[in-house]
């Protein structure tokens, strides 16, 4: 069966995606392997209707909403690469099948690179986290830490201030900030520790003091990371989509990538913040312009890969 469209992730991204194109009666397969960044943690916060909601029960009520289109079916297997021949794209799966398809939606996500600090995983989407709008209220108020190893601390710093007066940054025995941001940071109220951090204390997740080089331990109930990110997908393609200066991919405001075809929503293109409406929204933006592609490609009775090169 040749596919309308294959997305590819299935987070929020790929369900809104999977979602408009099924209710726009497009053959579509969903392809996820169910590895979403967010997986360390129990609570997702800020999407009306879905505020504190498990990651999982969220995903589990995407799908359940997905099987009330016929168009549409979900396949829990990982892409292992996505080629594209003359008109259309072959993807295939890690059990060794190919699906043909007009239109390819990229929605694979992002990782984080965490800081090399010692057990910073076991407190990573319990007690630290990587972004104050989506957890900062449950640490309102609370002794907390900014856990930054480059010059996002000073911004993540000034960032987390809304959310406590109780502040002090750690970075790991590097220099992160200049002598004159250093002064504005304690002129508000927030220290810099810049000694190197030997472990990290608590309980089941929940941090309570941050042990340094010199054996000194503070006290924290939590805070938030400044990670690297790099893509989550490791697919292999011949797909040549631009990049962004992040490593995203990079699209234009209607998701589309610069190789005809191919689409990009969601945290893939680590482009601004990382929150699951935002994701979500992409999705829907990115099934809205393939939808068009393909009205056009009906209707301009041209064979799709010309309708495709003339972009
Ligand atoms: C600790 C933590 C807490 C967070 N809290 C919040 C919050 O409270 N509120 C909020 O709005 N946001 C929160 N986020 C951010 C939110 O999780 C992301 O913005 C959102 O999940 C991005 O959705 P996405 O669909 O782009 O990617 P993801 O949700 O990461 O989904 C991508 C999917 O693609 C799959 N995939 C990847 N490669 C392949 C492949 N080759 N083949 C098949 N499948 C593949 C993955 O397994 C995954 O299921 C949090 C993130 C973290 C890490």
């Amino acid at each position: 069966m040749l596919l309308d469209c294959a997305v590819i992730g299935g987070g929020p991204a790929g369900l809104n995606a999977a979602l408009v194109l099924g209710r726009s009666r497009r053959k579509t397969i969903l392809f996820d392997d169910n590895k979403p960044r967010n997986a360390v943690t129990q609570e997702s916060h800020g999407f009306i209707t879905r505020d504190g909601i498990d990651p999982q029960e969220f995903k589990r009520i995407g799908q359940e909403e997905l099987s009330r289109y016929p168009d549409v079916s979900i396949e829990k297997q990982r892409v292992h690469r996505i080629i594209k021949d003359h008109t259309y794209f072959s993807v295939e799966t890690e059990d060794g099948r190919v699906f043909k398809t007009k239109k390819v939606i990229i929605a694979t996500g992002f990782k984080e690179i965490l800081p090399d600090i010692p057990q910073i995983k076991e407190f990573y989407g319990k007690s630290l986290f990587g972004c104050p709008f989506c957890d900062g209220w449950e640490l309102r108020d609370r002794p907390l830490a900014v856990i930054a190893v480059d010059q996002k601390a000073v911004h993540m710093a000034k960032l987390v201030s809304n959310w406590t007066d109780d502040l002090i940054v750690f970075t790991n025995g590097n220099q992160v900030a200049s002598p004159e941001e250093k002064a504005l940071l304690t002129r508000k109220g927030i220290k810099i520790n810049e000694k190197k951090m030997i472990s990290l204390i608590g309980e089941e997740g929940r941090l309570r003091k941050i042990q340094l080089e010199d054996q000194t331990e503070i006290l924290r109930a939590g805070g938030f990371i400044a990670s690297e990110w790099k893509q989550a997908a490791t697919f292999e393609s011949d797909l040549g989509y631009e990049i962004n200066d992040q490593g995203g991919i990079k699209t234009d405001s209607m998701q589309r990538t610069k190789t005809p075809g191919v689409f990009a929503c969601g945290d893939t293109r680590i482009a601004g913040p990382s929150q699951l409406i935002m994701a979500a929204s992409e999705g829907s933006m990115a099934a809205i312009s393939v939808n068009a592609e393909l009205v056009e490609e009906k209707f301009s009775g041209q064979p799709e890969h010309q309708v495709e090169k003339g972009r």
